[in-house]
């Protein structure tokens, strides 16, 4: 939808673009294109959108995809779409809050999601998929640049966090595209980047230390600032956070005994679960 389409839709609602739903639409065609282009459709796509809003992206999937589930949470964006879009038989239009909905209940098990996510929840709402067993298998994803930059970040860098580390365990992830502010009606305070999560084909970790790993890289981070010596043998884990074994396993990594959550790989951390959690016979050689 251009600018002025846009513009004449809000009027015609009497609609005044939500802060708390994060209500900044895309009147930018290229990104548009750009996103849905990224998400490579095929016929035999079934597409999840979250957060549809007036329909910027919702018509380009509708002519790629096989598919699309839309899932809106404001009432009246809700009914605006049902109008728009009602005659579609391949379009599903949910009204409700993506945060509680069942994905895996109501997708197949192969399915993409594109969207141009409300701020305000873009972070738990990729927590929820990322940690879903019925994970998307490519997000085509507009966020904050800041999110973006926690997605794709390296090791010794300030954007490195556990969500990069909950994402990379699954997804490959990349910055596709900046986006500039003016590309939404209203404009964010903050500009926006393109980002491309592609499944992994192979899960890096074994399910039954996904849990372990996911506590230990939390507690880390929470004091990110100290030593993961010092840290981890009191952030209440478990058995199997033993400070001696933690010492000699950072030590068979390779790391200083000052190293800090931020220091080390997805590989390292990686190999620091299976360390830890498993018994040594059960442990893969590492090279
Ligand atoms: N996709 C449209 C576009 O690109 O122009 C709208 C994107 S706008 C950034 C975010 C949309 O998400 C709004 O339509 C808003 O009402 C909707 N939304 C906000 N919170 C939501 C939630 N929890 N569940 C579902 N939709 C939500």
């Amino acid at each position: 939808m251009t600018l002025t389409d846009t513009r004449a839709a809000l009027a015609q609602l009497r609609l005044r673009p939500s802060r708390v739903l994060g209500q900044n639409f895309l009147v930018d065609q290229n990104i548009a294109r750009l996103v849905v282009k990224a998400a490579e459709l095929r016929a035999t796509d079934t597409v999840l959108e979250i957060g549809p809003g007036l329909g910027a992206l919702t018509e380009m999937l509708l002519e790629r995809a096989g598919r699309v589930v839309a899932v809106e949470k404001d009432t009246r964006l809700a009914a605006f779409l049902r109008e728009r879009f009602g005659h579609r038989e391949t379009l599903q239009l949910v009204h409700g809050d993506a945060l509680h909905f069942d994905f895996a209940a109501a997708m197949p098990s192969s399915f993409k999601v594109v969207a141009n996510l409300p701020y305000a929840i873009s972070t738990p709402l990729l927590m929820r998929m990322v940690e879903s067993p019925a994970r998307p298998r490519r997000m085509v994803l507009t966020v904050q640049r800041e999110v973006a930059d926690r997605l794709t970040a390296q090791p010794r860098t300030k954007d490195y966090s556990a969500l990069t580390l909950f994402t990379q365990l699954h997804y490959e992830a990349r910055r596709e595209h900046l986006v500039s502010r003016s590309c939404f009606l209203p404009m964010p305070t903050v500009g926006s980047a393109v980002v491309v999560l592609r499944l992994a084909p192979h899960p890096l970790l074994e399910p039954a230390l996904e849990c372990p790993f996911k506590q230990m890289v939390r507690a880390a981070f929470q004091h990110r600032r100290k030593m993961l010596r010092g840290v981890l043998p009191k952030s209440g884990l478990g058995g199997w956070m033993q400070p001696d074994k933690l010492e000699a396993a950072l030590e068979r990594l390779g790391t200083p005994r000052t190293a800090r959550a931020e220091e080390l790989s997805l590989a390292q951390w990686l190999l620091l679960t299976r360390e830890l959690v498993l018994p040594a016979t059960a442990r893969p050689p590492s090279n």
